[in-house]
């Protein structure tokens, strides 16, 4: 059952979903994202392979190097070349899936792999495994802004808290769009991700501010088109604790005035446990939310960096 209010689609690869579409009729389900993301997202699955009329069970298909970019052909018949129908649908599928807001990938398939996928020389043996799914490929090239992850880089806390955080930021830009950009919705939005971009891309925040600044010069969709393509790009830079540290710093400076001595030095003490590592950033989090709820501010409760995602997901848990 999901415990997302509204439906934010998240493409997948069917397998990871416990699809039974691998070559030999198994799957790859993956736990995190079947048993809980499931639970967040409505996912549409595709098995590029399936798609292209490939059967179950059926032989496995290898990355080939040639001139021109790999070419994916099967392993037993090697006059089996599916590189142009698994580009067309990794094409087909950027366009007409246009409402989904992330994608999930399984790593090392040369239809689905993201990065890292062997490519076969001509002697047999694999080069350095530097290949791109021929699906993802295209996909990707077709929509550059769309937050796109492997299933086994989402075990990593960080990298899963990011990708998260970019699928939420993704839907809520194509919610702005479909009510109608204007240029004050796209201040308030820049505004809104302030100390996500700080704990991220600090740099790229001022450069972002410039551009929203030239609304009046150029045109708003040519300058909206720009922001949502940088945003994008500066949030895949992962947060540190370092960067969350300088964030939360920030944060607490607008309680200076109306927290007791003892308050605050609580409050110091919790970001420098989290800056040492010897709490998670949920801590201080934690008590930065009680305290902003008994003194509420404006501008701060209009911060995504507080609340990127739902809090039962527990993605801040593990940084
Ligand atoms: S990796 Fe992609 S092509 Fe292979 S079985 Fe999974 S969904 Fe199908």
């Amino acid at each position: 059952m999901s415990v997302h209010n509204g439906s934010i689609k998240i493409g997948i690869s069917a397998c990871l979903l416990g699809q039974p579409v691998r070559y030999n009729g198994g799957h790859k389900a993956s736990e995190l994202c079947r048993d809980v993301l499931s639970r967040y997202f409505d996912f549409v699955p595709i098995c590029p392979e399936k798609a292209i009329g490939l059967s179950t069970p059926r032989q496995p298909i290898r990355l080939v190097s040639h001139p021109e970019g790999p070419r994916a052909v099967g392993t037993v018949d090697l006059s089996l070349d599916v590189s142009e129908s698994l580009t067309n649908l990794g094409k087909q599928t950027a366009e007409e899936l246009d409402d989904i807001c992330g994608y999930i990938l399984m790593q090392k398939s040369p239809s689905c792999g993201m990065e890292r996928v062997k490519v076969y020389r001509d002697n047999g043996q694999p080069a350095d495994p530097v290949g791109r799914g021929l699906f993802a490929a295209a996909l990707m090239q077709a929509r550059p802004d769309l937050p796109v992850e492997e299933d086994g880089r989402l075990n990593d806390p960080v990298l899963r808290e990011n990708f998260i955080t970019r699928v939420f930021v993704y839907a809520e830009w194509q919610k702005l769009v479909k009510a109608g950009m204007s240029r004050h919705g796209l201040i308030r939005f820049h505004e809104r991700y302030k100390y996500l971009l700080m704990a991220t891309a600090r740099k790229q925040y001022k450069q972002l501010g410039q551009l929203v600044a030239q609304c009046g010069v150029v045109a708003l969709s040519t300058v909206a088109a720009q922001y949502f393509s940088q945003l994008m790009a500066a949030l895949k830079q992962p947060a540190n604790r370092g960067t969350h540290t300088n964030v939360l710093q920030h944060l607490s400076g607008y309680l200076k005035h109306v927290l007791s001595s003892e308050d605050k030095q609580e409050l110091q003490e919790l970001i420098q446990q989290y800056r040492k590592g010897v709490v998670p950033l949920v801590s201080p989090l934690t008590l930065l939310k009680h305290h902003f709820r008994r003194h509420p501010d404006a501008y701060i409760a209009r911060q995504a960096y507080l609340q990127p995602h739902p809090e039962t997901l527990g993605l801040r848990n593990a940084l």
